[in-house]
């Protein structure tokens, strides 16, 4: 069987088996966004790595050294904001070409210290080699206090479904990256490609939550709603109803989908990388989160849907129910 037939869930899969049982201070191993490690103390440890290479993540035409310096944190301190955010520490292992100028690795740190920076997280470590391409990994080290980390798992029959931001503009921005023709003006223009290049981790966001202690279930949209919200019902035991009506998306992201033809809904649900929390909570703690995060942090937060009894992810649209799970972005497809 080839790796594009498993696919990369399959592949994880197959890492999975065969370990010993874990033992009492692993108290999450594989499956969520970090591992979570129990080192007898006040503050538990968060781990996440996440890796990035030339030509298949990213293309040096496409990417400035400084944005991607900057993706590379922000997309690991997203993994640590769906945990609850924490106090974090990054481990950066670095290949490159011999030939690569200076400036560039001087640039790619610019944006990899500044983005660090607003989160205050600090690099401790790493590794560098000589490659034939640029090979970026990160791993990020988080601690949070005890009963404040946020798990896929937890969500209760009834929560409502709430996502952070916009869906949908990574990969209007992708599109537009690739495709740069366009009627849209240079805002929006601006506007989708950094959504693409130099997502925000949502770390504020995930310390309210966290800090609530009223959340059920976290995880940040890597692959798209339709994937991640399948975790967090596959986790959960239950499944999910998403109203696609209720999907927030941008004004930028639509006027492109208009221009090319598309439904925006595609990318909000399936495009992933937009790197936006989603959560689950009761409704009166959720319209109050939705409150709170709008007047102390400026961000939106939707009710998108509900959990239910059963499995899988369904889209309601108008009068039409569907199966939607599992049709994110898959690495190996
Ligand atoms: P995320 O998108 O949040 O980074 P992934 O979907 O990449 O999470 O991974 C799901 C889970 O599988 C995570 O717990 C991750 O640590 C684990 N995982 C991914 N790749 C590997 C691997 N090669 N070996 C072991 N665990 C892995
Ligand atoms: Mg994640």
């Amino acid at each position: 069987m080839l790796l594009k037939e498993l696919g990369e869930f399959g592949l994880i899969d197959l890492f999975r088996n065969g370990w010993p049982r874990e033992t009492a201070d692993v108290i999450k191993g594989i499956g969520d966004d970090c591992a979570v490690l129990d080192p007898g103390g006040e503050r538990l440890l968060l781990v996440t790595t996440d890796m990035l290479i030339q030509d298949v993540h990213f293309s040096v035409k496409n990417f400035s050294p400084y944005d991607l310096g900057v993706r590379c944190i922000a997309v690991n301190l997203s993994d640590i904001a769906a945990m609850g955010s924490a106090r974090t520490f990054s481990f950066l292992s670095f290949g490159a070409p011999p030939d690569m100028e200076t400036a560039i690795a001087e640039a790619f740190m610019d944006g990899f210290r500044e983005c660090s920076l607003r989160y205050d997280s600090l690099l401790l470590g790493g590794d560098t080699v000589s490659s034939d391409r640029m090979v970026v990994n990160v791993c990020v080290l988080g601690l949070i206090e005890r009963e404040r980390v946020l798990y896929r798992g937890g969500a209760k029959a009834g929560d409502r479904v709430y996502v952070s931001g916009f869906l949908g503009d990574s990969a209007a921005g992708l599109e537009l990256i690739k495709n740069p023709q366009t009627s849209l003006g240079l805002r929006d223009r601006d506007y989708l490609s950094a959504r693409h290049r130099t997502p925000e981790p949502r770390i504020r966001l995930g310390r309210l939550l966290s800090q609530s202690g009223q959340v059920h279930a976290c995880i940040d949209l890597s692959d798209g709603i339709a994937s991640d919200a399948g975790h967090v019902c596959r986790e959960s035991g239950l499944g999910a109803r998403i109203q696609a009506e209720n999907i927030p998306i941008s004004n930028a992201c639509r006027k492109l989908a208009q221009e090319r033809n598309l439904d925006p809904l595609t990318w909000s649900l399936f495009g992933g990388e937009d790197f936006e929390l989603l959560f689950t909570a009761s409704p009166e703690i959720g319209r109050n989160l939705q409150a709170k995060s709008r007047t102390e942090l400026d961000l939106l937060v939707t009710e998108v849907g509900e959990m239910i009894s059963g499995q899988g992810v369904r889209l309601v649209r108008g009068n039409q129910e569907e199966d939607i799970t599992s049709k994110g972005y898959n690495h190996f497809r």
